[in-house]
């Protein structure tokens, strides 16, 4: 079966662009307030359904994976702080970041001095809103802008979340798209951070819409898309499909693909995998600013797909690195922080390493003592100078040379200078004439 074409998804004259289309998706994600469990990211997920033909799993509360355990299921209605005068000066409904997340119910009236050391502002950024968590330590917290909590007066204040923290369920989405082999391609997104454009959100954009046109075209490698939450849920599925996990041959976590900083690609643990050569090989061909930094146990859920005893070829495909942009993990990681734009060209690069994948094979020259007589079998009138899509003889002479069984197309077009498209069309028509045989 031939891979997948080399032009991009383009959507029909009626739809938006593409861009345009992924920046609705997280318009239309921002609001819901995710975590690591409960309703949001079922309601997330649902709505990934309506691109996706995405599987929703559900993994109780208590069930035990590797060293973990999937934790108790956290569900928010509503919370608010008033102060004295009555007066709502923090409201939950405004913005979900207010909330730290996983925060226990409480509703209470205490003085500033015993509110303040439930919250958390950014001293360095004072107009932003901070994003905190408090997943595996029973707590509850209040976030705001700094200079909101250096005018707060002296007085009591009430304190409402209505939250729960119940035994329920983990839910993970989950996509499989079958190829001509059953060796799979890795896609994994987080999906549990709540109001956060870039860290969450772009990714998902891209999974689902690289999904969306991976289902429409023939594919060598069967693809295998995650929407899990961060850690726990990278945990869980490896955890639960030990086996199905040996079938990842390449893979990529996709986050912070949004923004307009330079891409950063992270190799995997390997740090020579083909998944890195070819993403390396990708952004270098695009002519765009970029860094390819090694493999380090932080970050994504590269980390678990990367431990020792999995060790796969997951790399991590970013713009501005986690961490390394002010606005990560702030209220200023909002729908103005991410582009139709940029997420089109995050789109684009992100498919250009999946066709080079689906592409790059090793082969075996079958005339080895030699060249063969191009001429002969009509491949010498194949010559470049024609109109685009003409085989390149040089291609044709390179492809023969190094197809020793050790070189692949990837490596042949990098040693060689031409494009990859040229070494692949200039193998295909070897391969047509019985001159090359397929090693892997
Ligand atoms: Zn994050």
């Amino acid at each position: 079966m031939p891979p997948f074409p080399l032009s991009s998804a383009t959507p029909s004259t009626s739809a938006p662009p593409l861009g345009q289309q992924m920046y609705q998706l997280i318009t239309t994600l921002y609001p819901i307030c995710r975590s690591i469990t409960g309703d949001g990211v079922r309601q997330t997920l649902q709505i990934l359904q309506q691109h996706v033909p995405l599987e929703i799993h559900e993994v109780p509360s208590g069930t035990q994976v590797y060293d973990w355990t999937v934790p108790q299921e956290w569900n928010i209605r509503d919370a608010y702080i008033k102060n004295a005068r009555g007066e709502k000066i923090i409201d939950f409904q405004a913005l979900n970041l207010h909330v730290v997340n996983y925060s226990t119910p409480i509703h209470q009236t205490m003085s500033l001095e015993a509110l303040k050391q439930h919250l958390y502002s950014l001293p360095d950024h004072p107009d932003w809103v901070p994003y905190r968590t408090t997943y595996y330590q029973e707590n509850w917290g209040f976030c705001l802008a700094h200079n909101q909590l250096l005018a707060l007066e002296e007085g009591d204040y009430e304190v409402y979340i209505d939250a729960t923290l119940a035994p329920g369920h983990l839910t993970y989405g989950e996509a499989h798209l079958p190829g001509h082999t059953t060796e799979e391609v890795l896609i994994s997104c987080h999906v549990c951070h709540p109001s956060l454009a870039n860290d969450n959100l772009s990714g998902m954009a891209i999974a689902t819409f690289l999904a969306k046109y991976l289902a429409t075209v023939p594919r060598h490698y069967s693809y295998r898309f995650l929407f899990i939450p961060g850690t726990i849920g990278s945990i869980t599925w490896l955890c639960l499909n030990e086996a199905q996990a040996l079938q990842i041959k390449h893979g990529l976590v996709l986050t912070c693909l949004g923004d307009a900083g330079k891409f950063t690609y992270k190799r995997s643990r390997r740090g020579n995998a083909e998944i890195d050569q070819v993403a390396e090989y990708v952004l270098q061909q695009a002519g765009i600013p970029h860094e390819v930094i090694d493999f380090f146990p932080y970050g994504y859920d590269e980390r678990q797909y990367c431990s020792p005893g999995f060790n796969l070829a997951v790399g991590c495909m970013m713009r501005s690195p986690h961490g390394r942009f002010p606005e990560y993990h702030t209220s200023a990681d909002n729908l103005d922080f991410v582009t139709a734009e940029n997420l089109a060209e995050s789109y684009r690069h992100t498919l250009e390493i999946l066709q080079v994948l689906e592409r790059n094979r090793t082969y075996l020259n079958q005339n080895s003592k030699c060249e063969p007589r191009l001429g002969k079998r009509g491949l010498y009138k194949a010559v470049g100078g024609h109109a685009t899509g003409a085989v390149n003889e040089m291609a044709l002479l390179w492809v023969l040379n190094l197809s020793d069984g050790d070189y692949s197309l990837l490596e042949i077009a990098k040693r060689s200078g031409l494009g990859f498209d040229q070494i692949y069309r200039a193998a295909q028509v070897l391969e047509q004439h019985d001159l090359l045989q397929v090693v892997r």
